[in-house]
């Protein structure tokens, strides 16, 4: 014979746990957050966005030696289908306006790489070049820096995981309240 709980559970394997109102809205909004953070971190899609040497090494982590599809990034050259951009190679004053288009023509949510010492701070240029710009980020927000000259292609798995650890934590209420474009120049600027 079975017992009166067992019956129940039968009727209604499910047991609901009570949760007060306030602990319910918590639980459903972490759980959002987790789902939506898992799928975009597992389905990056870089921008080709490279300027100088250091996009070699990028290009050699899209081929079969260190296939980087395992990570779920497909390389685009739209950047309406892009979410993520790594900026590879020194950026000059002519190329800004128009890396701080392709920027704002990229959807929310979106993620910057900078990748080697020329775009992290004008690298070799920053001494007295009148056309490098000294620091990427002074254009455009940067998530993770790769330091390097240039960075070999395990380092760029490195930079894309550490950037995935940081879409796991991400709020996208709190990434909306703090988004911020930095930049010198107008997308209008010729
Ligand atoms: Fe070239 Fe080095 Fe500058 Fe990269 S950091 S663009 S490899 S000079």
């Amino acid at each position: 014979d079975l017992s009166t709980h067992d019956k129940e559970r039968i009727i209604n394997p499910i047991e609901r746990p009570t949760v007060t109102q306030d602990l319910s809205e918590n639980i459903i909004l972490t759980t959002v957050d987790d789902l939506y953070n898992w799928a975009r971190l597992s389905s990056l899609w870089p921008l080709l966005f490279g300027t100088a040497c250091c996009f070699i090494e990028f290009a050699a982590l899209i081929g079969s030696r260190f296939d980087f599809d395992r990570f779920g990034l497909i390389p685009r050259s739209s950047p309406r289908q892009a979410d993520l951009i790594i900026t590879a190679g020194t950026i000059t004053m002519k190329m800004a306006p128009q890396l701080v288009r392709l920027y704002e023509q990229m959807p929310e949510p979106k993620y910057v790489i900078a990748m080697g010492a020329c775009t992290i701070t004008g690298g070799m240029f920053s001494v007295d070049s009148p056309t490098a710009v000294r620091g990427v980020d002074k254009l455009i927000p940067v998530d993770v820096y790769l330091p390097g000259c240039p960075p070999r292609p395990e380092a760029i798995i490195d930079a894309i995981i550490k950037l995935r650890k940081k879409i796991a934590n991400d709020s996208m209420q709190e990434r909306d309240q703090s988004k911020q474009t930095h930049r010198f120049y107008s997308t209008t600027h010729n």
